[in-house]
């Protein structure tokens, strides 16, 4: 109990000292203990967003975000996509679940997170062509916390275009950056002959994924069955694990290519569990893919076509960058990585079959750009999906999660047991 005293005595003197508590209590996403993860950046002194609205109609559009401290933004617009992006300093979202869901006037929806280490992101899908025309934070005062407005107004495609991707400063952003993590997921491993296998926790960060009516969110559900596979792998003492994200970080599609690349991975397998609207097939059950060119069929075409979507929803500028890995990748004359990526996908459906319900068409292909490095056997696993009440009652347990990480260890294990007899055979 004597550890608990100091943190009550801050969180009450947090909250006397301003606003935020009681709106961060409003979010029941990730409590610790009694206390929200809003309220715990406030103890250690961060910026908290703690509420959001938007007002307006389809001529002006506001959005209000209210913050403990003031900041200093950026805001740009991005095409195709029409999008407006607000990028701001660490600042810790403790915003009602419900916040960004739903648009108003000229936004059809939000999205927040982080988007680098250090560096946070507001993500605004527009309904059509907007300009920018306020950006600003206002100063705490008195009894008003500090306010971030952004005021949207309708502009013709032409204008649109003129300005996209011309930054709207505030002033220099002057708010106590961390300084960033020290990326160690493209750092290639000591070789020691052990193999790496590379995890890809899909989306992330600003990226959430996909929602479950009942609130699951994809990105949670792929991390904590990835940590569990991990651990198995690396107990196991056989294999390097590396993941491409061990925390809520958003991580480019072309970045988590080039993990697997950089460490010259044995093999990449990407965790997702996506959200088909009821008429795709009532999808349920799990479903492994492996990249092709054209796609095994309607459902596996939509679904890579969603999940390579994560860079646009995350407010990436594609036009900008390089196409490092479209280019190689579509030339899949690497016989022996189509090989292999096919063999885990056989030996994977067959341990995950005792573990966890099973699409009726479990091995499908479709072009989705995280498995297309060339020199890596690389697979996506859909745990199951988040429109299914029976799959999310399932992702969600915590029994269910550590049997398919078994199974999925099990597979692992089996595929380097198969692939060492299959090269002595030679
Ligand atoms: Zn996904």
């Amino acid at each position: 109990m004597r550890f608990v005293v100091p943190v009550l005595v801050l969180v009450l003197a947090a909250s006397s000292a301003g606003q935020g508590l009681a709106a961060g209590a409003k979010s029941e996403r990730t409590r610790l203990g009694s206390i929200t993860p809003g309220a715990k950046a406030l103890i250690e002194g961060r910026v908290v967003a703690f509420d959001a609205r938007l007002a307006g109609d389809e001529l002006r559009t506001r959005l209000v975000v209210d913050l403990n401290r003031k900041i200093d933004l950026t805001a740009f617009t991005l095409s195709d996509p029409y999008r407006v992006i607000v990028d701001l300093p660490d600042v810790t979202f403790d915003l009602p679940a419900a916040a960004g869901r739903q648009g108003r006037g000229l936004i059809s929806a939000y999205r927040y997170g982080l988007f680098a280490p250090g560096k946070a992101r507001i993500v605004l899908d527009a309904k059509g062509p907007v300009a920018i025309d306020k950006a600003f934070v206002l100063e705490q005062m008195d009894d008003q916390p500090a306010r971030l407005v952004i005021d949207l107004v309708q502009t013709d495609r032409q204008s649109f275009i003129k300005k996209a991707a011309v930054e709207m400063v505030t002033e220099t952003i002057t708010a106590p950056v961390p300084a960033a993590r020290k990326n160690d997921r493209e750092t290639p491993l000591k070789r020691d002959g052990l193999p790496v296998v590379v995890i890809d926790p899909g989306h992330g960060g600003i990226d959430s994924g996909a929602i479950a009516p009942s609130g699951e969110e994809e990105a949670a559900i792929v991390l904590a069955v990835a940590l569990r596979l991990r651990d198995r792998l690396e107990r196991s003492g056989r294999f390097h694990v590396v993941l491409t994200r061990s925390d809520d970080t958003f991580i480019p599609l072309a970045e988590r290519v080039k993990v697997a690349r950089s460490n010259q991975a044995a093999l990449f397998v990407s965790l997702h569990a996506d959200f088909m609207p009821r008429h795709e097939g009532d999808a349920r059950g799990a479903t492994v893919y492996t990249v092709s060119d054209k796609a095994s069929d309607k459902e596996a075409a939509r679904l890579a076509e969603k999940e390579n979507k994560a860079d646009l929803i995350a407010g990436l500028d594609l036009s900008a960058q390089n196409d490092d890995v479209v280019g190689i990748l579509y030339d899949l004359t690497h016989r022996e990585t189509k090989n292999f990526s096919a063999l885990f996908a056989r030996t994977l459906v067959g341990q995950l079959k005792g573990a966890a319900e099973m699409h009726r068409t479990p091995v499908k292909s479709a072009g989705f750009v995280v498995l297309k490095a060339p020199d890596v056997p690389s697979v996506l696993l859909e745990l199951g999906y988040l429109s299914s009440p029976e799959d999310v009652r399932m992702l969600a347990s915590d029994a269910w999660r550590e049997k398919v990480a078994d199974a999925m260890s099990a597979a692992v294990q089996s595929f380097f047991a198969n692939r060492v007899a299959a090269s002595g055979n030679r």
